[in-house]
């Protein structure tokens, strides 16, 4: 099994600039091979494998007088840039993905370089290819095999290292028999971080919706500074930072709500499709929402596989909020400050986003039978074992 741990590290001022120089010659391999690959398919209509096609020019650029300087970096990172811009228009060809077409990459942005031959970490100090170890605070000790590490400078100038290992152990197998009281099915939204088919909601916490009323704030005070101005790269900063702080906040949540979430459940039911679709007007209101919601059920999913448990996504629409989870009643369009309704048919009430989440999981339910597993319908009240909701 993989296993990722995420952790802080400290270049000296020397290693910086090197890192830094590193990280300008994957973003140059990204950008010339996202530029050529362009320039082939505009004016030919097809597509080089960015695979096969822009690693063969690597050693001829290294050869040459004006690209020689990519020797300097370790040349796995820039085999890897190549095979990123890959994986990119994969995204944007396969129409499952719905990828758009890749961008370059901004030297302003977040800077990264994978490393995966001759890496190692110690307990407080982590070696990457050409140069010498960098202090590193190692948080979590992880028994296996280092892999890869992955270094990013954040837009802030902070520096991290991603370390993937492999370990002994073996994924669980998942399981076959569900417990239907243990499906939970999660609707998803700006107002909460998620309403459960239970009937919970998670709610943002203060401290996050403040930090995201700062970053708008700081945002709006960028797009007054003039386009060049010391003012604007000031401001710029100040939004990278804040930023920062909202990201950091929600991620330490997420890892919370899903660590309890996969706990107590054994199986996962998210929707998909309406991200894209509820967030149409705010931008960045989206902005926060898409890549929150992503993340959440990324989490959600690598959590679940630890334990062999089981998350569903459903990727077709269908209308969870319109829907009478009591009597499969459609109702007419509902617009979002609808917040509770009673079902024309069966009178029943209910709360927009708990009703939402209970067809969630009854989706989710019926996607789980058709991939050949069993969900019984008796909830915790099996004969054999202790199960914790009986108890
Ligand atoms: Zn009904």
């Amino acid at each position: 099994m993989l296993k990722a741990i995420k952790i802080r590290i400290y270049p000296t001022t020397e290693q910086a600039d090197f890192l830094n120089r590193q990280f300008g010659a994957v973003r140059f391999c990204y950008n010339t091979g996202l530029r050529v690959m362009s320039h082939r398919y505009r004016r030919h209509g097809q597509s080089l494998s960015a695979k096969h096609d822009l690693k063969k020019l690597l050693p001829v650029a290294k050869k040459s007088r004006k690209y020689g300087w990519l020797k300097e970096a370790d040349s796995m990172a820039l085999q890897q840039a190549c095979l990123n811009l890959d994986h990119a228009f994969q995204r944007f060809f396969d129409p499952k993905q719905k990828g758009g077409y890749p961008r370059f990459k901004s030297k302003r942005g977040k800077q990264s370089s994978y490393h995966c031959v001759g890496v190692r970490a110690g307990d407080n100090w982590i070696k990457v290819p050409k140069l010498g170890p960098i202090r590193a605070r190692v948080h979590r000790k992880v028994e296996g095999r280092l892999k890869s590490i992955t270094l990013t400078r954040t837009v802030t100038g902070k520096h991290y290292a991603s370390l993937l290992f492999e370990t002994e152990q073996a994924a669980p197998a998942p399981l076959k028999d569900i417990d239907a009281a243990k499906v939970v099915g999660l609707d998803m939204g700006l107002s909460h971080l998620a309403i459960d088919s239970a009937g919970r909601k998670f709610a943002n916490p203060r401290f996050l919706k403040q930090a995201q009323k700062n970053l708008k704030r700081k945002q709006q005070a960028l797009s007054r500074t003039k386009k060049g101005s010391a003012n604007r790269s000031k401001a710029r900063l100040l939004v990278a930072k804040a930023h920062e702080r909202v990201a950091n906040a929600r991620n330490d949540l997420q890892h919370k709500l899903s660590r309890q979430i996969v706990d107590d459940n054994q199986a996962v039911i998210v929707e998909t499709l309406k991200v894209k679709n509820m967030m149409k007007n705010d931008k960045l209101a989206k902005h926060i929402g898409d890549a929150s919601w992503h993340a959440l059920i990324a989490k959600l999913e690598y959590k679940a596989k630890e334990q062999g448990k089981h998350l569903v996504k459903i990727d077709q629409w269908f209308a969870s909020s319109k829907t009478c989870h009591a009597c499969q009643h459609k109702r007419g369009a509902m617009p979002l400050n609808v917040r509770s309704w009673e079902c024309p048919a069966c009178h029943t009430q209910h709360d927009r986003d708990i009703n939402a989440a209970r067809n969630i999981k009854q989706q989710g339910i019926i996607q789980l039978k058709a991939e050949g597993l069993s969900v019984s319908a008796h909830g915790g009240l099996r004969k054999s074992g202790t199960s914790p909701a009986a108890a």
